[in-house]
């Protein structure tokens, strides 16, 4: 079958893969020991990938920290905050289409005294910053509203939550898994004081990820307090030994990507998903979900009306890899809590379709992929 599920993961670039493989079998020593040169070699590699990452998204070195994936990331972020700030306020505002790893952090914080606001999304899918601001108390110790969103690809207004939130002393964090590499990401001008990503998302391995701290004339601004405690790594926020290989892969990943941004080939996957969006549309049952204004270039998200939804994707799934109504646990039947809050009916919801497309996506595939979806369409339309 053709991959169009990238939002779901990537493969590894090769380029990637060759970056890592020095540092399994020859520098493979423990980047925190530093007294021979295997650890020397280690560390000084985990430190280049830092400086990298940490500069393609306008930031300090010390202030990004290596964790094993944005779910952890988010995890470390909004458990991390809350145990260190809940002495101010035990408020925090997100929205309701944020990633499980974000909701079900929420909701188990919930257990601990948290009072959680969850911002239904306008119907278009973008976010509602006035019912945000309508929402703000002073308890409120944190806003966590996702960059872009993995199932429709909606791009929040990230500045203007981050200004707002900035105003009322509220840290704000961005879950930015889906929008690294896909939007210029820049927290010299954006006031973000914790950004979460992670390496698959963008041709790098799986298990990698990070979280970027928000520091001020060298002291940090976030008040935060390690999940995983351990011996003193990534300073004392989250222990364990480092992923060398991981993260060396992360940052040439990173690097692969800006190339990506900066040269225009981000703008022909855009092209190319203009075209099977267009090519969807003219089907009478096909309405695309989450047109907002600013979305990701490479994301394409479709509900079928009058459609056997299960037929359907059955169907389709032999050709086509993609994520349904339940996109990032496609094996869990429930309809997705994101078209869910856009209003979509749960048959709706299950009769959805998330293409995501990515860089090696050609048009031969896309064309095969519309003319696959018209086929299994027409023999799954309800009369
Ligand atoms: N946040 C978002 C927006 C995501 O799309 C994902 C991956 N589906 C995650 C968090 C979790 O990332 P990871 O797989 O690195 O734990």
């Amino acid at each position: 079958p053709i991959y169009l599920d990238h939002n779901a993961t990537t493969p590894c670039d090769e380029a990637v893969l060759q970056a890592m493989l020095p540092y399994f079998c020859n520098d493979f020593g423990n980047a925190a020991s530093m007294y021979g040169l295997h650890g020397w070699n280690a560390h000084k590699a985990v430190e280049q990938a830092r400086e990298k990452i940490a500069g393609a998204l306008g930031a300090q070195p010390e202030n990004f920290i290596f964790t094993s994936g944005a779910t952890e990331s988010n995890n470390l972020g909004i458990r991390g905050v809350f145990r260190a700030c809940n002495h101010k306020g035990k408020h925090i505002i997100t929205s309701s289409i944020e990633h499980p790893a974000t909701l079900a952090t929420l909701r188990d914080l919930e257990q601990e005294g948290a009072r959680v606001s969850y911002l239904a999304p306008l119907p278009d899918g973008s976010f509602d910053i006035d019912a945000m601001k309508a929402e703000i108390t002073p308890e409120t110790i944190l806003i966590t509203v996702m960059y872009a969103n993995n199932e429709i690809g909606t791009i929040n207004p990230i500045d203007d939550i981050a200004f707002i939130a900035k105003q009322h002393g509220i840290l704000f964090m961005s879950d930015a898994t889906q929008a690294l590499g896909k939007v210029d990401i820049n927290l010299t001008t954006c006031p973000i004081d914790i950004l979460t990503c992670s390496a698959h998302k963008i041709y790098g391995p799986k298990g990698v990820g990070g979280l970027y701290l928000r520091h001020q004339h060298g002291n940090r601004v976030v008040d935060i307090r390690p999940q995983i405690t351990g011996g003193g790594s990534e300073q004392g926020l989250r222990g364990g030994t480092l992923n060398v290989p991981g993260i060396v892969g992360f940052a040439k990943a990173v690097e692969l990507a800006q190339r990506e941004l900066s040269n225009g080939a981000i703008d022909k996957v855009e092209q190319l998903r203009d075209k099977l969006e267009d090519g969807l549309l003219e089907l009478q049952q096909v309405q695309v979900n989450g047109m907002s204004e600013e979305r990701l270039p490479h994301v394409c998200n479709v509900s079928f009306h009058d459609t056997d939804g299960k037929k359907m994707l059955s169907l389709l799934k032999k050709s086509i890899s993609v994520s349904t109504g339940s996109a990032c646990s496609s094996s869990n039947l429930s309809p997705s809590h994101v078209l869910t809050a856009l209003g979509l009916s749960d048959e709706l919801a299950q009769a959805t379709i998330r293409f995501s497309l990515g860089r090696h996506t050609t048009e031969a595939e896309i064309d095969f992929a519309l003319n696959k979806v018209r086929e299994v369409a027409a023999l799954t339309l309800r009369v």
